[in-house]
This record gives C-alpha cells, sequence and structure tokens, in this order.
C-alpha cells in the first residue's frame, strides 16, 4: 500500500469515569508514528474504553488526543481516518467479501468507480483474499472473515489502525499464523497499530511496545523485552510471563546488588532494578522459572542447566535447596514445583534434562545473581 504514513498518537492525562468508576485514570502515552503497539491488560482494566476514546465513540472527561500533534477532540468520529478492527467480525451477510470491503469507501465521493475497484482489490490482495472476493461471509472461516474486517478497515488508508482482541475468538492455531499475518500485514503498509489484547504472549512477540494497563492506568510501557526483564513492579512481573515473587527482607546493599533474606533464613543476592530498596525495607524478589538450574543432590549431577558452571559456586550465584513437589509436562518444558522450606518454587526444564526426576527427589536450585531482581513489595501501580 502506497501514501499512507502512520500517525504519531499522542494520549495525554485522559481520563473516563463511569459514574463514581474511573475506567480510564489520567493515562499518558506516546506511540511513535508506524508502531505497533499493544494494550495488555486482564478484563476490566480499561483497555477498550481507550480504544472508543481515541475513536471518538466516547468523549473523554479529561484529558486530550492528540495525532501528529494536533487534538482530535472536535473532530467527529468519521472524520478521524481511524480503522477499527473487533473480536466479532461484524461483517454485512447479505454482502459479497468484495462489497464488505468496498463499504466504507461508498461514504466518499472521491474516488471513481475503477479506482474503488482497484482499491478493494489491493486490500484483498494485502490479506490473501485476492481469489474469494465473490463469497459470502457464512462461507469464510473464523480467521478468513478477520481478514476480510481487516481489508475493510485499511481501504480507507487510516493513519491509525485500532483492533480489540481481533484474535480472541480463534483456537490457539490459527490465532498463532494470525498474529504473523498481521505483523506482515503492518509491515507492509505505514499505519500506526494500536492493538488490544489480555493475552501476553501474544503482547510480547507482536509489538515493537507494549503498555500494561492495570485498573484504568498504565503501569509500565515499554519494549517487550525491557518489560519482561525489568518489570517496574509486581503487578507487571506477574502479568507478563511466569515468575516466582519471593517476600523477602532486605539485608545490605552495594550498588545495583543487594542481599535478602528469605522469612526461612537463606539469602539471597539480587538485583536492585529501579527497586531502591534499603537495608530493613520489605521487598520481592522476582526470578522467572527458566532462569533456574536445578541440581541433583543426591549425585551432583545437573539436570537442568541455565547457569554457566564457571559462576556455579562463585558467590553471585544463589543456591537454595528443596524437594521436588510436583511435575507437569508441558510439550516443551517441563515445569517443577520444589518445595524450599515453606514456600514453593517454580523451574522450567527442558525436556533432554530430566531423566532423573521425580516428585520427593531433593534438589538444588541455583541462578545467577543477575537473575534475580528487587521490586517494591507494594505494587506502585495499584
Ligand atoms: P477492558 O476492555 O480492559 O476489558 P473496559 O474498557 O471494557 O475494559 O471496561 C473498563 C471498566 O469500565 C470496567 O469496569 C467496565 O465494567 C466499565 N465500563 C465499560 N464501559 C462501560 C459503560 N458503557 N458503562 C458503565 N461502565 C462501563
Ligand atoms: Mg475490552
Amino acid at each position: 500500500m502506497t501514501g499512507v504514513s502512520g500517525a504519531r498518537v499522542e494520549l495525554r492525562s485522559l481520563t473516563k469515569a463511569f459514574g463514581a468508576a474511573k475506567a480510564v485514570d489520567n493515562v499518558s502515552l506516546e506511540i511513535p508514528a508506524g508502531a505497533f503497539v499493544s494494550l495488555l491488560g486482564p478484563s476490566g482494566s480499561g483497555k477498550t474504553t481507550m480504544l472508543n476514546l481515541i475513536a471518538g465513540f466516547l468523549s473523554a472527561d479529561a484529558g486530550e488526543i492528540l495525532l501528529d500533534g494536533a487534538s482530535i477532540s472536535a473532530v467527529p468520529p468519521h472524520k478521524r481516518n481511524i480503522g477499527m478492527v473487533f473480536q466479532s467480525y461484524s461483517l454485512f451477510p447479505h454482502m459479497s467479501v468484495a462489497e464488505n470491503v468496498r463499504f466504507p469507501l461508498r461514504m466518499r465521493s472521491r474516488l471513481t468507480r475503477s479506482a474503488a475497484r482497484e482499491r478493494v482489490a489491493e486490500m484483498l490482495a494485502l490479506v490473501r483474499l485476492a481469489h474469494l472476493g465473490g463469497r459470502y461471509p457464512r462461507q469464510l472461516s473464523g480467521g478468513q472473515q478477520q481478514r476480510v474486517a481487516m481489508a475493510r478497515a485499511l481501504v480507507s488508508r487510516p493513519r491509525l489502525l485500532l483492533m480489540d482482541e481481533p484474535l480472541g475468538a480463534l483456537d490457539k492455531k490459527l490465532r498463532e499464523e494470525m498474529q504473523a499475518e498481521i505483523r506482515r500485514i503492518h509491515r507492509s503498509i505505514g499505519t500506526t497499530v494500536l492493538y488490544v489484547t489480555h493475552d501476553q504472549a501474544e503482547a510480547l512477540s507482536m509489538s515493537d511496545m507494549v503498555a500494561v494497563v492495570h485498573e484504568g492506568r498504565i503501569a509500565q510501557a515499554g519494549a517487550p523485552r525491557a518489560l519482561y526483564e525489568a518489570p517496574a513492579d509486581v503487578f507487571v512481573a506477574d502479568f507478563l510471563g511466569d515468575s516466582n515473587l519471593l517476600a523477602a527482607r532486605c539485608l545490605r546493599t552495594n550498588g545495583d546488588r543487594a542481599s535478602v533474606q528469605l522469612p526461612s533464613g537463606e539469602l539471597i543476592e539480587a538485583m536492585q532494578g529501579t527497586c531502591a530498596a534499603r537495608p530493613g525495607d520489605d521487598v520481592v524478589v522476582l526470578i522467572r522459572p527458566e532462569d533456574i538450574a536445578v541440581e541433583d543432590m543426591t549425585t551432583a549431577s545437573p539436570i537442568a542447566v541455565a547457569v554457566d558452571p564457571a559462576m556455579r559456586r562463585s558467590e553471585a550465584c544463589s543456591i537454595l535447596s528443596g524437594t521436588v513437589r510436583d511435575i507437569a509436562y508441558h510439550g516443551d518444558v517441563f515445569e517443577l514445583e520444589v518445595l524450599v522450606g515453606a514456600i514453593v518454587v517454580t523451574v522450567k526444564v527442558g525436556r533432554a534434562h530430566t531423566r532423573a526426576l521425580a516428585p520427593g527427589k531433593q534438589v538444588s536450585l541455583c541462578w545467577n545473581a543477575t537473575s534475580a531482581r528487587l521490586l517494591p513489595a507494594t505494587p506502585v501501580s495499584a
């Protein structure tokens, strides 16, 4: 698609309440031109309300929305040139695929008939449905119907495309195919995309930037890897992937490093990150299950290797002893629950390393201090 440049979008202190409840609470966010940005949050956190404010279906109580630096508050929805795709495809059942895609162009008199026909063909090719223009929606699969909905949303060449859980109705395999498809379409056009999902894997794999939404606010926004590796608080850490979140008390700090103590007395070395804990503070230690190595305590042979052996016996490595309580098979990995005193630590272990494992086995858990991060004991975003 030619001639489209994505809009730079700015939300400034956006607020919207329904009665006494603030569905969107003082949200500020900058979306770079042409970026693929996800709003990721649980059901009821305010994601759809944010999209409706941007599309103009709702008006904000306070704050502003800017497209390329210009406020759109006074611009009615149909003049904002924003495309929308919903979970329900909302195609017209009595119109063919091509007629559905052409529909938004009927409102605009600027295009000649042949130019409109060309534009529709271009859109159908973009979503790889060029051969199905004559079919009716009921003759298409769910994935194909969603492609039609995308073609229809893009036919007016919007500078911003809003997508609200577009893959929510599809099964896992098809959803993953469509994720790749949407990425491809985004790359081949210039449009900025704001994509709503409650699926963390979807947000992480598709986006240039993810904004984690919690109770009407943005808890944290950033590149997927930065959010996963350096979450700002317990909510973000917990929502993005699996995590061990261990309550502890800070004993000593040394630059970016801190020594903390679990209630059972064990000491753990961890990185401060942005936590800035001081001795005596209650903290939470985040350790991702895939960053933990497991060793058979009876034979000292490694069961799962996630740690550089040279680090293994150095002070840079934390070691806890525990007992395997449960083993769950996930296909690509095994998930172990290891009882360490009174706490349960989750560990992910590759299939190749699990021969010697069984519930009741005594193991030691080991990880690099750089894989353990301190978080404030109370969520900042709550
Ligand atoms: P999400 O899309 O993240 O699931 P929503 O934006 O739909 O969340 O809803 C955010 C909050 O606002 C919820 O508590 C919801 O019940 C409430 N809400 C949304 N729309 C309305 C409405 N039209 N009237 C009253 N409350 C609403
Ligand atoms: Mg919603």
